[in-house]
Formats: structure tokens, C-alpha cells, sequence
């Protein structure tokens, strides 16, 4: 069998005279060579052990030295063993390499127990792709190895040099190679900075740009502020001056038109009647401005309270039905569902649903004009349905405009101021106004109320 190796070794060499440095390091890199090992492996395996068998033959006189070939069991690759065993005992049992760059020449290197004896064990893998050598190709290389002549300590010498040359170069073409990628990667790092640079100009540049915008739109705003307060107040100084020589004038045409005074002609008469309903088409006008102007500037202040829905919808019924005039008109309003209590402002609730309602007989030819309340989650939906014309869908937001009216509805009176100031209103009580309508079949405004006020 193998004897104390795993296989049966590949070759012996005595090593006991300095020139046997040379012949055990020629000898390691043949070895190498032979079982399949690359080129810069076997100029590590001969470093190696030219240097192992230095320290040897200086501390214990010389060792012998084995080649043997194993299979790593772990990853099944074949492992070049050189086993040197001293022919003293090592001190100590112990070998530490003179150089301790060595042991990173191999992939292990230390000394393991031989029988009796220690020895100095280095190996190292053969590459994954390397055949593993059939026990005949073993025999073969075994009598290749013993008959070739080893060659003489000069050439050895002149081996050696070459393989340190050929490193030189090695090291030389690397060192090259990273100058020529450092060189890139500065121009690289040049072409990121620009880039950076550029970036950063153009961020600043945007910034500037945008801080500017800011400052005009703050100027914009504060000067649309400023319009609006001016017309609010515009809008409540005049209608206020105009309240009270209109209501004389309505007062006057009273007086004019009572039986108690002189009697009129016909003539008269029709005109007095005319001047009466325009000015109280006039102070119409002028407290719906004023009301408008109140909620703009922000005057008006919700008295919160706890509404009862029934009660404020028989309030409507009641006050509603002398307006609803035309006998093909209907005007339904629904009982709410119980509890029907809303935390709002019981007034100017009212005021908005009987603005919508209004809107709704006015705008309604035959058919009916609804109220509805329904709960929805947290929320109350109070809506104002009709039968009537609808609002083409373009104009569905204009008409939220001051004075807006659509075409051809003006001759049923108005002054278009009503819808602007109930969704003002509804925004005060925390809720939304809106409209869906289509044309020809109806219009309905739904408010939505929060359960718990704004
Ligand atoms: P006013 O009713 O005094 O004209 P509003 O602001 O209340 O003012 O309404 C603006 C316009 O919206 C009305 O002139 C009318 O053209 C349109 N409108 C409002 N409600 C209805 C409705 N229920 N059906 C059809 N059109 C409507």
C-alpha cells in the first residue's frame, strides 16, 4: 500500500547540504509542473519550499522530503502535499518560517504528526478544472520524475531569476494597468464634478427663480386682499347709504297709492305701482349686496346650537307654500329621518335652504320642487331637488358667481347673488354646496353638513 501517506508518494529527495536548496526547489517546481499546477503556482510551491528547506537545514541539519498527491474530500479537488520531515526533532515540536510571507505562498503550511515523528507539511490545491490523475498516470509521472536529471545549482539560479523577471513584469504591466485606471477614473471623477457643479448652478438658478415666484404671488395675494376688502366695504358702505332713501321711496308710493289720499288717475296710479316695484326690487338688491358683503368680510359669526331637522323643515313647509304658486308645481318636503338633530346655525340654515327652495319654484315649470335629509356616515345631505329646466353643465360653477344668471332665466327676476352668498354661508357652517343638474330634467343641490358643526 501507501505506507504513512495517502497515496503512494511521487517522489523522495534527501536534503542535506546547501546545494540540495537548489536541487529541492527545481525539483518542487518539476513536481508541481507535472501534477497540473500553473505556472504561478509552481513558482509558489518552489518559493515555498526553498525557503522551508532553508530553515531546515539550518535549525535541524536537513529534512527528507516527500511529494505526495491527495484528494481533498471537502471540495473533491486534488492537493499537492510536501511533507519534509527533519532529520532532528524540531525545537519544541515547532516550526515558525523565517520569512512569514511563506506560508501565504501555499494554502497551508505547518507541522502535523507523522508516526513518532512531526513533519513540516505544506500543500496546496490543484485548480478546479486540472484532471485528477488516474492511479496509471501517477505511476507514469513517479517514472518521469525519478529519471529526469536534475540540473545543476547555476541552472537553477538562472530558472529562478527568470521567474523573478517575468514577476517584475508581471508587477510592472499591473502597475501600468492601475495608472492608465486611475488616470480614467480621475477623469471620470472630473467629468462627475462638472456634472455636479452644473447641477447645482442650475438647482441654485430654479431656487432663485422659485423664491422670486413666492415673493410675487405673496405680493399678488396680498394685493387680491386688499381688492376684495376694498370691494366688501365698498359694497356695504353703498348699499347701506342706498337702504334708506329706497325704503322712503317705497314708503312715499305707499302713501301716494293708500285710499286716505288723493285719489289717483289710472295713469297715476299704474306709474306709482311701477315706481313701488321697481324700488322694492331695489332693496331687494341692496340687502342681498349687504347680506353678501356682511359674510365676505368675515362679519358674520354662526350661533351655534343644536338643531332639530323637523322642526326647521315645517318652518319651511309653512313659509314656502304661499310662494308656491303655480298649480302644476308641487312642493314636497320630507320628514327627516329621526334623530334629526345637527350642531349649525338654525337661521342661517334656513336662510340657504329657503334661497334653494326659492330658486327651485321659480325655476320649475311643472313637476316639483323637493326637500330631502338623509345621514350619511357623519354627515347630513340636505337636498334640493326640481323638475325644472336643469343648468347646462358649463355653467354649473358660474352660476356660484356674483350677479351670474343663466341666459334666458333673467325675465323670472333675480339678482344672481342668491347661490354665491348660500354657499358662503354653508362654508361658515362647515359644509359643502354643490349642484348636479341635467338639462331638461332637473337640477339638485345637495348641502353637507358635518354632524358636529364646523
Ligand atoms: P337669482 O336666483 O337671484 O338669479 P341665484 O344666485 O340664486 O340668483 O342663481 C343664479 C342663477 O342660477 C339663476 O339666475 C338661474 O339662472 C340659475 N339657477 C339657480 N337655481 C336654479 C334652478 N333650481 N334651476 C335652474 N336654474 C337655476
Amino acid at each position: 500500500m501507501t505506507g504513512p501517506y495517502p497515496s503512494e508518494p511521487l517522489l523522495h529527495l534527501a536534503l542535506r547540504v546547501e546545494q540540495d536548496i537548489f536541487l529541492v526547489r527545481q525539483r518542487g517546481r518539476e513536481v508541481a509542473a507535472a501534477v497540473g499546477l500553473e505556472h504561478q503556482d509552481q513558482v509558489r510551491v518552489a518559493t515555498a519550499l526553498s525557503e522551508v528547506a532553508r530553515d531546515l537545514l539550518r535549525s535541524v541539519d536537513g529534512a527528507d522530503v516527500t511529494f505526495v498527491l491527495d484528494g481533498d474530500p471537502l471540495s473533491g479537488r486534488s492537493v499537492l502535499l510536501v511533507e519534509l520531515l527533519p532529520v532532528r526533532p524540531l525545537s519544541d515540536g515547532r516550526y515558525e518560517p523565517q520569512s512569514g510571507a511563506v506560508a501565504r505562498l501555499v494554502d497551508m503550511l505547518g507541522v502535523v504528526p507523522r508516526g513518532e515523528d512531526s513533519v513540516v507539511r505544506m500543500s496546496r490545491r490543484l485548480p478546479a478544472n486540472a484532471p485528477v490523475p488516474t492511479p496509471e498516470r501517477l505511476a507514469e509521472l513517479r517514472v518521469e520524475l525519478a529519471s529526469s536529471a536534475p540540473g545543476t545549482a547555476l541552472d537553477e539560479l538562472a530558472a529562478q531569476n527568470a521567474q523573478l523577471i517575468a514577476a517584475l513584469d508581471e508587477v510592472r504591466s499591473q502597475r501600468d494597468e492601475l495608472e492608465v485606471l486611475n488616470s480614467e477614473l480621475q477623469e471620470t471623477n472630473r467629468g462627475v464634478m462638472a456634472l455636479y457643479n452644473q447641477l447645482t448652478e442650475e438647482l441654485e438658478e430654479t431656487n432663485r427663480g422659485v423664491v422670486a415666484l413666492y415673493a410675487e404671488l405673496d405680493e399678488k395675494s396680498a394685493q387680491l386682499r386688499a381688492a376684495s376688502e376694498s370691494k366688501s366695504r365698498f359694497l356695504a358702505n353703498v348699499s347701506h347709504e342706498l337702504r334708506a332713501p329706497v325704503t322712503a321711496i317705497i314708503g312715499l308710493g305707499r302713501l301716494l297709492a293708500d285710499s286716505a289720499s288723493d285719489p289717483l288717475t289710472a295713469e297715476q296710479a299704474r306709474q306709482v305701482g311701477l315706481i313701488r316695484s321697481s324700488a322694492s326690487d331695489l332693496l331687494n338688491l341692496v340687502n342681498e349686496l349687504l347680506d353678501l358683503a356682511k359674510a365676505e368680510s368675515g362679519r358674520i359669526e354662526p350661533n351655534w346650537a343644536e338643531v332639530d331637522l323637523r322642526g326647521l323643515f315645517g318652518q319651511l313647509r309653512g313659509t314656502l307654500r304661499a310662494l308656491a304658486t303655480k298649480s302644476e308645481v308641487e312642493l314636497v318636503v320630507e320628514e327627516p329621518p329621526a334623530p334629526a338633530t345637527v350642531r349649525s346655525d338654525e337661521v342661517l340654515l334656513a336662510q340657504v335652504l329657503r334661497n334653494l327652495l326659492h330658486n327651485g319654484l321659480k325655476f320649475t315649470e311643472r313637476g316639483e320642487v323637493r326637500l330631502r335629509a338623509e345621514r350619511r356616515d357623519d354627515r347630513w345631505s340636505l337636498s334640493v331637488s326640481d323638475t325644472g329646466a336643469g343648468i347646462p353643465t358649463e355653467l354649473q360653477e358660474r352660476i356660484f358667481e356674483e350677479f351670474y344668471q343663466v341666459p334666458g332665466t333673467t325675465r323670472v327676476g333675480g339678482t344672481g347673488l342668491g347661490l354665491p352668498y348660500a354657499r358662503r354661508l354653508v362654508t361658515l357652517l362647515g359644509g359643502t354646496l354643490e349642484l348636479s343638474s341635467e338639462p331638461g330634467r332637473g337640477s339638485t343641490f345637495t348641502v353637507l353638513l358635518p354632524l358636529d358643526g364646523a
